[in-house]
């Protein structure tokens, strides 16, 4: 028999198996695309009922069918909710959030990339930038809590970071700062949401072969590609199943004792040397 799960109000039983998310209804936004994407049809394939944020109504479209698939439930036919939003947009996302029901889980995971120097950056870059990695995190991470709390549920909240805040790279000045004020609001929330039993973590990425990071054009991507495969200890870049996984370990009770943590899934390529 499993050991139940301590929360403040009293206990959980845990799923038979600590991966299976059967009856838990998650959100997730950025999932159109990529990382978001994958993340969506892992734990709907792990049986939650998943409510699919995103600017790109196609793309949530092609995700809702995936899984459906995905949950084995045949397209259509429940699995998945799409909100086609931007997480810009707080009357939006509140809707989202109101639409879904109490939460369970949360993975704030829509972002943008840009590159400029610092000299170049102007503060509508920033203020673009920040807006977006930033506070969209924070918007979502507000409502999902406000959710999560009203319905006296223990949940799990999962923002997405990136490496990028363990290093400093040319031009990534807007990105690698929304991704620090990511971590420092992860750690921040952690602390204050843990005696409501929430959980509190981030994923910080290596290079994952994404739409996002094809954008920097055939060129920066093989190069960048090559020079990561060659620092990663398992010789390969990131897939987005690759970060759903670590998303799924963090949303589910087989994290249940991991908060205000970062998780580095990367290959290997932070590790000191
Ligand atoms: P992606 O394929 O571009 O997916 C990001 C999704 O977020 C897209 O569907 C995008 O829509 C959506 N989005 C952007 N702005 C939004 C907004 N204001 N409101 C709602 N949705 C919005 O990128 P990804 O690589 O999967 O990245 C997902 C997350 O992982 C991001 O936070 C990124 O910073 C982080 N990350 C990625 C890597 C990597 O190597 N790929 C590494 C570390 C961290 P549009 O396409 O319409 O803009």
């Amino acid at each position: 028999m499993p050991t139940p799960i301590p929360t403040p109000g009293g206990t959980r039983a845990p799923a038979h198996a600590p991966y299976d998310l059967t009856g838990r209804t998650a959100l997730i936004t950025g999932a159109a695309s990529g990382i978001g994407r994958a993340t969506a049809v892992l734990l709907a394939g792990a049986g939650a009922h998943v409510h699919c944020a995103d600017l790109d109504p196609d793309g949530l479209a092609e995700t809702a069918a995936l899984a459906a698939e995905a949950a084995g439930a045949g397209s259509g036919t429940g699995a998945a909710t799409v909100h086609p939003l931007d997480v810009t947009d707080r009357a939006a996302l509140r809707a989202a959030v109101a639409a879904a029901g109490p939460l369970d889980i949360a993975a704030a995971i829509a972002g943008i990339m840009h590159t400029s120097s610092v000299l170049e950056t102007s503060d509508e870059d920033l203020d673009r930038v920040l807006d977006v990695n930033f506070k969209g995190v924070l918007r979502t991470c507000q409502e999902a809590a406000r959710s999560m709390i009203a319905a006296g549920r223990p949940g799990s909240i999962v923002t997405m970071a990136s490496g990028a805040v363990d290093a400093a790279r040319a031009g990534l000045l807007c990105y690698s700062a929304s991704k620090a004020a990511v971590v420092q609001l992860t750690r921040t929330l952690a602390t204050e949401a843990g005696p409501h039993g929430i959980r509190v973590n981030a994923v910080a990425p290596g290079w994952i072969r994404t739409p996002m990071t094809g954008r920097h054009g055939a060129d920066v991507q093989q190069r960048t590609e090559a020079a990561m495969v060659r620092m990663a200890p398992l010789g390969r870049v990131g897939e987005p199943e690759d970060i759903a996984r670590a998303v799924l370990y963090l949303a589910s009770d087989a994290s249940s004792f991991m908060t205000g943590q970062i998780l580095r899934p990367n290959g290997g390529v932070s590790m000191p040397w």
